[in-house]
């Protein structure tokens, strides 16, 4: 009952009794509290009540039970649903990754049963060698991302500080994707003033391996990418831009989900796992940084991902300009 229907309800008690009526009242200490009103009117002959019985009973703690009781309720049953879909998202990653597994896994067992055959030419040993090998470093890809992911997780792994320059990380990778995309070119837009950071190289690399790959694999042949780096307060921030197939944005939040991957558009026909954008969430955050998309369905999408710069910066006489710790 709303609190009007309630109003009207006692200003109706005046002809017959009223039952459990709750109204939220304000004290004049502004403590809010809930009321149980009861009203009997009685009425002295035939006329009119001349008099009225109120009882009012203080029903706030009951009300704060039930309140915690309901949102204790819709809070498992929010975390049943994650579990479900978690379980779901997981049925369907073995799916997937079985289906993965065997593209190469038929490549590698065909091609080598050519070679067994020894009806090859040598530049045919040559090719089928170069596709074996391939299809392998495709399977062992896939193998390294999940040991990784479930390590990182399990808090197994930890990361190994180093100084490193972004700068240099960005351009040796840009330069190990494009000439297998010769048709997605990599522009580079590098602020050549970013400081040294102290962070895993190795990890970075693959955060930036993944999210290029990301956007090599789905943006359309001849599509450019653009791989920038910048200093925003005190981060180094690194940005993928593409101009590929885009992201809806409702499942702008799902992607850096494990094992999801999107089930419309052209994205379902793509090959993956969805490990690789957990991962990099996952090395990010380590770092004490964020990952983030901002995408246009169609038009692209720009990932970005910032490190945190330390405290101090000062020119290092070797390396150039470099951040510190606080403490040197
Ligand atoms: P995978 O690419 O192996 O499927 P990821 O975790 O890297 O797994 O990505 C999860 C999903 O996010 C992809 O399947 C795809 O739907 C979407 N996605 C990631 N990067 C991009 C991108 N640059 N453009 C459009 N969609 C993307």
């Amino acid at each position: 009952m709303s609190l009007e229907e309630q109003t009207a309800t006692l200003a109706g008690a005046r002809d017959r009794p009223v039952r459990s009526v709750v109204l939220r009242v304000t004290r004049s200490d502004a403590a809010r509290r809930w009321l149980q009103i009861d009203a009997v009117p009685i009425h002295k002959g035939h006329g009119a009540a001349t008099e009225m019985v109120l009882s009012f009973i203080d029903i706030s703690e009951r009300m704060r039970a039930q309140a915690l009781i309901r949102s204790t309720l819709e809070a498992q049953q929010a975390a049943n649903e994650r579990l479900a879909a978690l379980n779901r998202a997981k049925s369907d990653f073995i799916l997937t990754v079985s289906h993965e597994f065997r593209t190469p896994l038929t490549g590698i067992l065909g091609f080598s049963e050519i070679l067994r055959d020894g009806w090859t030419s040598a530049d045919e040993v040559r090719e089928l060698g170069a596709d074996i090998h391939a299809d392998a470093k495709r399977l062992s890809r896939m193998v390294d991302e999940i040991l990784d992911l479930d390590a990182l997780l399990s808090g197994c792994l930890s990361l190994t500080y180093d100084w490193i320059n972004l700068n240099h990380i960005i351009a040796n990778t840009a330069a190990e994707i494009e000439p297998r995309h010769p048709r997605h070119p990599v522009r580079l837009m590098l602020d050549e003033e970013l400081p040294s950071l102290r962070a895993d190289r190795e990890r970075v690399e693959q955060v930036i391996r993944n999210l290029l790959a990301n956007a090599v694999k789905f943006t359309p042949q001849g599509g450019a990418i653009e791989i920038g780096s910048r200093v925003v307060g005190n981060t180094a921030r690194v940005s993928v831009k593409d101009h590929g197939i885009g992201i809806p944005v409702d499942q702008c939040e799902n992607i850096f989900e494990r094992y999801w991957r999107s089930q419309n558009g052209p994205a379902k026909y793509a090959q993956g796992s969805g490990l690789g954008l957990p991962l990099v969430r996952q090395i990010v955050e380590m770092h004490g940084g964020k990952v983030w998309v901002e995408s246009e369905l169609n038009r692209g999408s720009t990932f970005h991902f910032s490190l945190p710069l330390q405290a101090t910066v000062e020119r290092h006489p070797d390396r150039g300009l470099m951040v510190t710790d606080e403490d040197g």
